[in-house]
């Protein structure tokens, strides 16, 4: 993603009554956060936050938490959130490393990957979202019966996430190579890089994993 260094966002984020600043406060408590015992899904890298404001908007029971690693990103999500009146999501800018220090065992029913940061070099690898560095954060939050869902229309990192679920201990559920033209399709909200990637002519794959 190109960043912008947008002047103030970290102000204006912090000032948001959509941002969460200190969210490791509420690890084990995001339930009294919202105040009901609704499921919690979150997404991990959401960018500018098109995918995740529309599930929020579409599915009032469920509570989104939406996290991002740049301020600049943030905001854009923020701007959209000025057109919506909804209380079932909020936003947490951090690295996502971080996550099990926010989140408690069991926390969150789902977790969502959408476009994540390919790191094609090798010696970067545990920084990709799907490694099984993540993979095993993921797991010390995610409930027994949970789900990862992973778009991208990249297909080395595609490849490295179906290989590298298994030996981190989780099953591939279900996968496609074509997203747009499968039975997967059915309900996909899109992301900002799934509408640039597929206008370009870029397939899109998907792969559903849990344990
Ligand atoms: N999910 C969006 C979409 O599909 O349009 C954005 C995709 S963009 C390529 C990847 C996003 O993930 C960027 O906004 C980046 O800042 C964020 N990101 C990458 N690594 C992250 C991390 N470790 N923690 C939190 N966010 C991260």
């Amino acid at each position: 993603m190109r960043l912008r260094n947008v002047k103030g966002s970290r102000e204006t984020i912090s000032a948001s009554e959509y941002t969460v600043n200190e969210p490791k406060e509420y690890k084990g408590k995001w339930k009294e956060f919202f105040g009901n015992d609704n499921p919690i899904h979150i997404e991990v890298g959401m960018g500018k936050g098109k995918f995740i404001t529309t599930l929020a908007s579409d599915n009032p029971g469920i509570n989104y938490i939406g996290i991002e690693k740049y301020s600049s990103v943030l905001l854009r999500a923020l701007e959209k959130m000025e057109e919506l009146e909804i209380s079932n999501i909020c936003f947490i800018r951090m690295d996502a490393e971080e996550i099990g220090e926010v989140f408690d065992k069991d926390e969150v029913s789902k977790i969502y990957l959408n476009f994540s940061d390919p790191w094609p070099k090798d010696r970067h690898a545990k920084r990709r979202l799907t490694s099984r560095q993540f993979l095993g954060r993921y797991d010390s939050i995610l409930k027994k019966d949970g789900v990862i869902e992973f778009k991208t229309d990249n297909r080395p990192l595609f490849d490295f996430s179906l290989e590298e679920a298994p030996e981190a201990g989780w099953k591939v559920v279900k996968h496609t190579f074509d997203l747009h033209n499968s039975d997967m399709a059915e309900g996909n909200v899109m992301t900002e890089y799934e509408e640039k990637f597929s206008s370009m002519g870029n397939p899109i794959h998907k792969m559903i994993i849990n344990r």
